[in-house]
């Protein structure tokens, strides 16, 4: 049935040609011969032949303001097909006509630009819809185009000139995206002498989106790397504020820095203050880690178990079984082997905005390409 129906779909947009193409030939009286070219056309649409389809429309139908439309429409149903191939001779077709008016132009431009989205053609896109903003015609699009392409290219100063554009034209704010174009940016000069310009971007992003936690995140990489843990420490602790579900996300880099610190007795004090209130594995071990150091095997076993009885998990059964002693318990290594079996398959973070699911932290959903919309679900 389905397929029954997207072949129709051509005859459908042939028939509004049809229409067309009659309102037109009544105006200039023209000879009953072209009817047979019409069905003719309509005949190699039947018999999937959609090229020389549109070779034959073409020819049959003069372009002008009033029949544009019908060309236009056939062109977008090509591309939402996904036979972005035929959308774009149809649209270069068009565009090479004399005599079509400035908007009639910028409509056809228009289109094949989307066309070239689609193809994944970005730098023939790219001209189209810079000429298109030139010409003051299809702004809205035009500047939303060219922000796609921006990010995609990774062109991020572009990307935010663009993103500040469409604000402004959409009146709506996107701090979420601006924020991270400006993370981005900023992560442009990361190797370079100069952190003045770092600072301003991730000043910017902040100001743009206070709870932006890869603002800190980037800055306490950036202090590590010059072996600043003091700052480093403190700008990762900033995360607490923001966003506590990434602070599992960044617990080593966090917990390096209290290590590079000496700082034993505040590592333990915030492990154990973290783990009250958060289930994730990741933090239970590691202050799992902190108990056996500070306090020894019993306490630590203890806390383990009790744990476990709260919360029975695979991942808690799992730091409960390599704490205690196999010799001491025959029926361990039965669970040990049970353990192993399913080992490391969690998906760590999902987006709140499409559902996709990752094992990795991408800062822009790799589905459906918004930023920020990224959250830990299980470490
Ligand atoms: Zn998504």
């Amino acid at each position: 049935m389905f397929e029954f129906a997207i072949m129709l779909l051509p005859v459908a947009a042939a028939s509004g040609w049809y229409v067309a193409f009659r309102h037109y030939n009544a105006k200039l009286k023209k000879p009953s011969n072209e009817y047979e070219g019409f069905f003719k056309g309509i005949n190699y649409l039947l018999n999937e032949q959609p090229d020389k389809a549109i070779d034959v429309f073409i020819d049959l139908l003069e372009v002008d303001d009033e029949t544009i439309e019908t060309h236009l429409a056939l062109g977008t149903l090509f591309r939402q097909r996904g036979e972005v191939e035929k959308s774009i001779r149809l649209h270069q077709n068009l565009i090479a006509r004399p005599q079509i008016s400035l908007d009639t132009r910028a409509n056809i431009l228009n289109e094949l630009g989307l066309d070239y989205m689609r193809a994944g053609l970005l730098d023939r896109a790219e001209n189209i819809f810079l000429e298109l903003e030139k010409m003051e015609l299809h702004e809205v699009n035009a500047v939303r185009q060219l922000l796609s392409i921006f990010q995609q290219e990774k062109e991020w100063l572009k990307a935010i000139d663009y993103a500040t554009r469409l604000e402004s034209i959409e009146f709506k704010k996107q701090p979420l995206l601006l924020s991270h174009l400006h993370c981005e940016a900023a992560l442009l000069y990361r190797f370079e002498e100069d952190a003045d310009i770092i600072k301003s971007h991730l000043r910017k992003a902040l100001k743009i989106d206070p709870l932006c936690v890869r603002v800190n995140i980037i800055s306490a990489e950036i202090e590590v790397a010059k072996g600043e843990y003091k700052q480093a420490l403190k700008l990762l602790l900033k995360i607490m504020d923001q966003d506590r579900k990434f602070v599992p996300v960044f617990i080593d880099l966090i917990l390096n820095c209290y290590d590079r610190l000496g700082r034993s007795k505040q590592k333990f004090d915030f492990l154990s203050e973290l783990q009250q209130n958060n289930e994730s594995t990741i933090v239970v071990s590691r202050f799992l880690d902190v108990l056996l150091e500070h306090k020894g095997l019993e306490e630590a076993s203890a806390f383990m178990h009790k744990k476990l009885r709260q919360h029975p998990s695979k991942s808690y059964l799992k730091l409960y079984a390599g704490i205690t002693r196999p010799d001491k318990n025959t029926e361990l290594e039965f669970l040990k082997s049970i353990i192993k079996q399913f080992d490391n398959d969690v998906q760590n973070f999902q987006c709140k905005q499409c559902g996709f699911t990752s094992v990795d932290l991408n800062w822009c959903c790799p589905s459906c390409q918004d930023w920020g919309v990224i959250e830990p679900i299980e470490i």
